[in-house]
C-alpha cells in the first residue's frame, strides 16, 4: 500500500514536470480566443433573431398588401355603384321636374277650360232668357235662337270633357310624379348606405395604409441592424481568425474537445471519498461507465507523450495538446498508438478494461489545462469542455 502510494506521488511528480515542458508568457490567449467565440456567438444569434423578424415583417407587409389590394378593390366596386345610384337620383330629378312642369301646364289647361265652360254655361243661361218675341224683335229666326242654344250645349259639353280628362291626365302625373319621389327616396337611402361603407372603407384602408408604413419603417431599421451585425460577425470571426493563428504560432491548443467514449457517467470530477484508498480526495476527471474493449477515442488532436502503465490509474495512454492542455485515458486494457505519435480528433487509441484501482470496467477520463504563464498544470472539469 505505501508502495503503490509512493509510486503515485512519484508520478505525479513526473507528470507536472512533462506536463510543464513548453512554457511560456501566454496563457491568457486561449481564454481571449473563448471570450471572443462567445461574442461571435451572442452576435450570431441576435443575427438569426433579426433575420426571423425580417422574415415576419415581410409576411405580415405580404398579407397587409393583400388585404389592401381587396379593400382597394371593393372601395372601386362601391364608387362605381355611388356614381350609378347618384346618376339614378339625378335622373329621377329631371323627372320629377318635368312631371312638376306638365302638371302646372296640366292646371293652367284646367283653369282655361274651367273659364270656357263657365262662359258657355252664362250664353246657354243668356239665350234661353230671350223669348221668342225678342228674337223676332232682334230680327232673327225663332228657329236660329234653339239651334244656337242646341249648339252651344254642345260646346258646354265638349268643354266639360276636355276639363275633365285635363282634370284626370293632371291627376295622373301627380301619380306619377309620387312615384318617381318614392324612387328617389329609396336610392337616396341606398346612396347613403353606401357612402357610409365607404367612409368605413377609406378609414380601414387609411389604417392598413399607416400599417403597412410603420412595417416599412421597421424593416428598414431591421435590415440596417442587420447590416450592421454583418459586419460585426465578420470582424469578430477575422479577430478570432487572428488569434487562432497567433496561438498557433505560440503552441497553444484553440480546437474543441469531445467524448472519448459513451456511456453513462459513474463518477464526476470534484471532491470525494476514494472507493479504494478511503481517503477525501479530487476525482481529477471523469469515470464512463462502459464494458471491457470498449474503443477509446482521442478527445483531441494531439500527440502521444505517454503509453504504460501508471500505478493506480492502471494503463494508460496521455496525450498532449500542444502547450496548454493534455488528457489523460485510464484503467485501459491496450494501447494502438505510439510515443511521439501524432493523432487526430475521433481516432480509436485503446481499448478499455479495469485496470489499476478500479472497482469496475470503465473509462477515467481527464484534462489538464496549463497555465503557460506559471507552467500550473490543474485538472479541470471535462463537462466545462465537452460538448
Ligand atoms: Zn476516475
Amino acid at each position: 500500500m505505501l508502495n503503490s502510494k509512493n509510486s503515485f506521488v512519484k508520478f505525479i511528480v513526473v507528470f507536472m514536470i512533462f506536463l510543464l515542458v513548453f512554457l511560456s508568457g501566454f496563457g491568457t490567449v486561449r481564454s481571449g480566443i473563448e471570450k471572443e467565440r462567445k461574442k461571435l456567438e451572442e452576435y450570431q444569434s441576435q443575427l438569426r433573431q433579426i433575420r426571423s423578424n425580417i422574415v415576419s415583417v415581410e409576411q405580415s407587409s405580404k398579407q397587409i398588401g393583400a388585404l389592401l389590394n381587396s379593400l382597394n378593390t371593393q372601395l372601386n366596386n362601391l364608387e362605381i355603384q355611388i356614381k350609378t345610384t347618384q346618376e339614378k337620383i339625378t335622373y329621377l330629378s329631371n323627372e320629377i321636374t318635368n312631371k312638376e312642369a306638365q302638371i302646372k301646364f296640366k292646371e293652367e289647361e284646367i283653369k282655361a277650360r274651367q273659364s270656357s265652360l263657365a262662359d258657355t254655361v252664362t250664353l246657354s243661361y243668356e239665350l234661353s232668357k230671350i223669348s221668342p218675341a225678342d228674337v223676332f224683335y232682334e230680327g232673327g229666326d225663332p228657329n236660329s235662337v234653339s239651334k244656337r242654344i242646341i249648339y252651344i250645349t254642345y260646346i258646354s259639353n265638349y268643354t266639360e270633357k276636355l276639363l275633365n280628362q285635363a282634370i284626370n291626365d293632371k291627376k295622373e302625373l301627380e301619380n306619377y310624379k309620387k312615384e318617381l319621389n318614392n324612387s328617389k327616396s329609396q336610392y337616396e337611402l341606398v346612396l347613403n348606405e353606401k357612402i357610409e361603407q365607404e367612409n368605413i372603407l377609406k378609414d380601414e384602408l387609411d389604417m392598413k395604409n399607416r400599417l403597412l408604413e410603420s412595417l416599412k419603417t421597421k424593416k428598414t431599421y431591421l435590415l440596417y441592424k442587420e447590416n450592421e451585425l454583418e459586419e460585426e460577425i465578420k470582424k469578430e470571426e477575422q479577430l478570432i481568425q487572428k488569434l487562432i493563428e497567433e496561438a498557433k504560432k505560440k503552441g497553444i491548443y484553440t480546437g474543441t474537445f469531445i467524448w472519448p467514449a459513451k456511456g453513462p457517467i459513474t463518477s464526476e470530477f470534484g471532491m470525494r471519498f476514494h472507493p479504494i484508498l478511503h481517503i477525501w480526495r479530487l476525482h481529477d476527471g471523469i469515470d464512463i461507465g462502459i464494458p471491457t474493449g470498449t474503443p477509446i477515442k482521442a478527445s483531441a488532436d494531439g500527440t502521444v507523450t505517454y503509453v504504460g502503465a501508471l500505478s493506480g490509474y492502471g494503463n494508460v495512454v496521455i496525450l498532449s495538446h500542444m502547450a496548454n492542455f493534455s488528457t489523460l485515458y485510464a484503467h485501459l486494457k491496450s494501447a494502438v498508438v505510439k510515443k511521439g505519435q501524432n493523432v487526430k480528433q475521433g481516432q480509436v487509441i485503446a481499448y478499455s478494461d479495469n485496470t489499476g484501482w478500479s472497482t469496475g470496467p470503465h473509462l477515467h477520463f481527464s484534462i489538464y489545462k496549463i497555465d503557460i504563464e506559471t507552467g500550473k498544470s490543474t485538472p479541470v472539469n471535462p463537462r466545462d469542455y465537452l460538448p
